[in-house]
């Protein structure tokens, strides 16, 4: 069976490549867009890296089974929420949002005690940009000065928030996005997914396999989706007012779902990216085909640089939002670059008559 992540081959093919010529890493950082296979990636390399069937990462000898099913004793995914070093007390009652020190001081000890079952014990930090910068220079500790049989993989998606001290300690493994064809292809073939189904997530996903699983499995994501193209419609030719007060409410909701929060504007940069090509006569090239009648008089009165603005504008709320800027701030000011659109151009124009 060997690896089973999809569209990774570049992965795939450094992470094999150092075991088989002995120059495995003691750390590694995977990073790259959410959902396109990191963590997978992770259990996979440590199957590889403990495996004990003919071909690693086999999957079906009993430290690949094991590691899959989260029972082997020798890998360990640290995340938010989980052991405690002092108290054996688990963080993941107290709805912590971030990796705790005590969590990382914890490996210190882990880290020194040979595999209990195992070749190599495996540490998986998931999402590493969850520690805080005084938990990161703790787990610098660790990361100076590992034994040989242990791997710490730093998983995130938002490299940019980590301590360039921890980033120079560690091998980077860049993980992209996949080929809209790849994904539509392994749901088809992986997930008996039926054709239209697959390549409508195949086209939302934007690259990222995971998200389309996700999607496929569970409703309440494309509902979200599609509530947060609403809004994006409706904003666009709100008031300045109503987007001011759409903004403080999602201000006020990013302080306790973040994930959410950049979900929706994820989703608002998708529509505008949309307004911008019909806008730019590729309408081709659309991802929301579903909406292209909404879409399509929006977009008439929009000329290409103002929907470049509100594109641009968008990007800025997002990345402002992952620096810690005022939420609410942020938000108002996107609003600001954004054109107002007149809501239904044809019946406005009856009116006027
Ligand atoms: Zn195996």
């Amino acid at each position: 069976m060997s690896w089973t992540i999809v569209g990774q081959d570049k992965v795939v093919d450094a992470l094999a490549g150092a075991v088989k010529h002995g120059r495995l890493a003691h750390a590694y950082l995977f990073a790259g867009p959410a959902h396109v296979g990191k963590t997978m990636a992770a259990l996979q390399f440590a199957q590889l890296l403990n495996c004990t069937g003919a071909e690693p990462p086999c999957g079906r000898c009993r430290s690949c089974e094991r590691i899959a099913g989260g029972g082997h004793a020798d890998v360990e995914i640290v995340s938010v929420g989980g052991l405690c070093k002092e108290s054996q007390h688990d963080h993941a009652k107290d709805n912590s949002r971030d990796i705790r020190i005590c969590q990382v001081r914890r490996l210190e000890d882990v880290v020194s005690r040979a595999p209990y079952e195992g070749k190599c014990r495996v540490i998986i930090i998931e999402p590493a940009d969850a520690m805080n910068e005084t938990t990161q220079n703790a787990l610098l500790k660790t990361l100076e000065e590992p034994p040989d049989d242990v791997v710490l993989i730093l998983v995130t998606d938002r490299e940019e928030l980590l301590l360039p001290t921890i980033r120079s300690r560690v091998r980077r493994i860049a993980f992209t996005g996949l080929p809209k064809d790849a994904i539509e292809r392994a749901l088809r073939t992986r997930w008996d997914v039926e054709p239209e189904r697959a390549a409508q997530l195949a086209r939302l996903s934007r690259g990222r396999l995971g998200w389309a699983v996700l999607a496929l499995h569970d409703g309440r994501v494309l509902e979200q989706r599609q509530s947060a193209l609403d809004a994006a419609q409706e904003l666009a030719s709100a008031p300045l007012n109503e987007r001011f007060a759409f903004a403080g409410d999602l201000g006020g909701r990013y302080t306790r779902d973040r994930a959410a929060v950049q979900a929706v504007l994820e989703a608002w940069e998708e529509w505008w990216r949309d307004i911008l090509l019909i806008a730019a006569g590729r309408e081709k090239q659309a991802v929301h085909r579903e909406r292209l009648d909404s879409l399509r008089p929006l977009a008439a009165q929009c000329d290409v640089p103002a929907a470049v603005r509100a594109l641009r504008a968008n990007g800025d709320a997002r990345r402002q939002l992952v620096d810690n800027a005022s939420p609410a701030l942020a938000l108002e000011v996107m609003m600001l670059a954004l054109p107002e659109l007149r809501a239904n151009p044809v019946s406005a124009r009856l009116a006027g008559r």
